[in-house]
């Protein structure tokens, strides 16, 4: 019986493609705005990388940040994570304080 798998071969490099959880556009990751959910909780991800489950949501796009788009993925923490999206534009997270 051969072994049919393709093991070994180069991949072409490509940016990871996620879908945004309230529009579903697929976009490259680094446009998505990354929310991670620890211990029931979700939350936005700041900077530094964190395991577990997560979910994306255009870092651009306003549209995307209202908790009626967000709830399919968020639940009743829609409410909380469209705040969190929100808080992001107005506050510079440049600032070292
Ligand atoms: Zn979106």
């Amino acid at each position: 019986m051969p072994d049919a798998l393709p093991t070994k071969h180069t991949l072409p490099r490509h940016t990871p493609e996620r879908s945004c959880v309230a529009c579903r556009r697929k976009r490259p990751q680094g446009e998505l705005l990354r929310v991670v959910r620890a211990e029931g909780v979700w939350a936005l991800q700041s900077g530094h990388r964190s395991s577990g489950r997560g979910a994306y949501v255009c870092s651009d796009s306003p549209n995307c940040w209202q908790d009626k788009k967000l709830r399919r993925a968020f639940g009743a923490q829609a409410v909380q994570v469209a705040a969190q999206l929100a808080e992001r534009q107005h506050a510079p997270s440049l600032d070292p304080l």
